[in-house]
């Protein structure tokens, strides 16, 4: 079917809404949250896109993704071709159609947002992503690549290293990624909750890189199981790309008590380990009445959010800036407070207070007003003397940020960083020793799904080229 809708109709077709469950239905289970668009509103959505020629949207995703085809695809009602477009420039449109900032990425960029709404591109590519994955037999297998002869290993299986794995395989090499947790997906899995990204698009995603013939060792930890040095002696190429995993610690007193978790410790337990929501799931959660979460990142609000499911009479989040400084995104911010979520802002921890069994009681804190800006641009918080209180925590997430963890660079001594322990790359990710590559959190500290992947295809062509391909 033609897309030749006329310019002034596409004009006036309003940006569709995505149906969302009943805040007071999800806040007690896992569901998730977004719904979908269906065929009829994906289509008329894609036609509000005006197919400039200046193509910006393209420029802000980081992979690149071919948008205005994929979009003139879908407005055609030409699924399969729309799929393919979406499925060749990005490894995991499904993930991303879910979870990427768009608001400040190709979708701050869309022309149609200089005089109202951008097009929702975003929601589109969840839409084709999941079309795809239902109706697999309707997209033609790409073709089967020459063997290259060589043998990549690929640290880390999120993001940015099961994008990396892609594109290499699609080259022809022989790629195994070694991870050290017994499933994939990183962050995707174990830090972000099923109601944002229901564990079973993960593995979809992941079992079509399996298809292009990716082999895939869970429980194997790069500096220990095995070393840097091995992998370059049994591989052509190495792509590390073993994320920012350890928890920055918030140095107040009471933050070894027991009911206090770092975020990366709570998400884990429930999302990969199904605490408090499989009754036959063995690792144990503290399920609180009262839970303070300390953060304003997408990090913070999946914790608080997951707290409230798991039963909380009060899931808090304590910010020492203002709501305007949080950096998760506005959605996650939107949600949480139609979930019940309280925001404690301008606030900052001082002391975890026991209970007289050495259990978290209360988080003491104090009120903070916002000073001049600082590096960052952001409004820097100051404390208001005299303003200490304490809020009820019988359940204490600690969700401030994370660092570089030092498992494997810790045995590999050669391997270059910089100060806070992130590998230190050159424009193409390539390492200071030769064949080694990375990218992702591992050398950008925390980011983005969509930054790492840009990584894992920067990467992968880097290698493509250090292997004479
Ligand atoms: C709770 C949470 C929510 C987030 N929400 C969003 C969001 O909504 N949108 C967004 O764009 N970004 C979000 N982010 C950020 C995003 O998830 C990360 O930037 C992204 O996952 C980084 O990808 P990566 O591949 O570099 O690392 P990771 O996803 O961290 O993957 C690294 C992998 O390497 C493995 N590994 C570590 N050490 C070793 C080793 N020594 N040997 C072998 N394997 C190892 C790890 O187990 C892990 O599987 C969120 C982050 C968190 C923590």
């Amino acid at each position: 079917m033609p897309n030749n809708i006329a310019m002034k109709e596409r004009l006036a077709i309003p940006r569709v809404h995505m149906p969302e469950l009943d805040a007071a239905e999800r806040s007690a289970n896992f569901a998730e949250v977004n719904r979908g668009l269906t065929m009829a509103e994906a289509v008329m959505e894609a036609k509000r896109c005006i197919q400039c020629k200046h193509r910006p949207c393209v420029d802000g995703c980081p992979v690149g993704v071919s948008i205005p085809e994929f979009l003139d695809a879908l407005a055609r009602e030409d699924l399969p071709a729309s799929a393919r477009i979406l499925q060749g420039d990005n490894a995991l449109p499904a993930v991303c159609g879910r979870v990427c900032p768009q608001e400040t990425q190709c979708e701050a960029k869309c022309v149609r947002g200089l005089k109202g709404d951008s097009v929702a591109i975003g929601y589109l590519e969840r839409f084709v992503a999941d079309w795809a994955m239902a109706n697999p037999s309707r997209i033609a297998a790409g073709k089967v690549p020459q063997a290259s002869g060589r043998k990549v290993a690929v640290v880390g299986a999120g993001p940015a290293g099961l994008t990396a794995a892609g594109e290499l395989a699609r080259a022809g090499h022989d790629v195994t990624v070694f991870e050290a947790l017994h499933d994939t997906g990183g962050v995707l899995r174990y830090g972000i909750p099923e109601f944002r990204l229901p564990k079973d698009i993960i593995d979809v995603e992941v079992s079509r890189l399996t298809e292009l013939g990716v082999t895939i060792e869970c429980n194997v930890i790069i500096g220990k199981t095995l070393t840097l040095e091995q992998l370059r002696a049994d591989f052509d190429a190495v792509f590390i790309a073993n994320g920012a995993g350890l928890p920055v610690m918030l140095d107040i007193p009471g933050e070894n008590l027991k009911g206090v978790y770092s975020a990366n410790e709570f998400l884990t337990r429930v999302n990969l380990m199904e605490a408090g929501r499989n009754p036959s799931a063995t690792t144990p959660i503290i399920r609180g009445r009262n839970v303070t979460v300390i953060g304003g990142g997408n990090t913070a609000m999946d914790c608080v959010r997951t707290a409230r499911r798991l039963g909380a009479e009060r899931a808090m989040i304590v910010y020492r800036r203002s709501e305007a400084e949080m950096p998760a995104r506005v959605e996650e911010i939107k949600h949480a407070k139609e979930e019940g979520v309280e925001f404690v802002m301008l606030t900052a921890p001082l002391e975890i207070v026991a209970d007289s069994n050495g259990w978290s009681s209360h988080l003491r804190c104090r009120r903070m007003e916002l000073g001049p800006a600082d590096e960052s641009g952001r409004r820097k918080p100051v404390p208001v003397e005299g303003s200490e209180f304490d809020l009820p925590a019988d359940v204490v997430v600690n969700a401030i940020g994370t660092r570089a963890n030092p498992l494997l660079t810790a045995t590999a001594p050669d391997l270059e960083l910089n100060r806070w322990g992130n590998i230190t790359v050159d424009d193409s990710g390539a390492t200071n020793l030769p064949g080694v590559f990375a990218g992702g959190d591992m050398v950008r500290g925390g980011a983005t799904v969509i930054l790492a992947m840009g990584d894992g295809k920067r990467g992968a062509a880097a290698i493509n080229s250090y292997l004479n391909c």
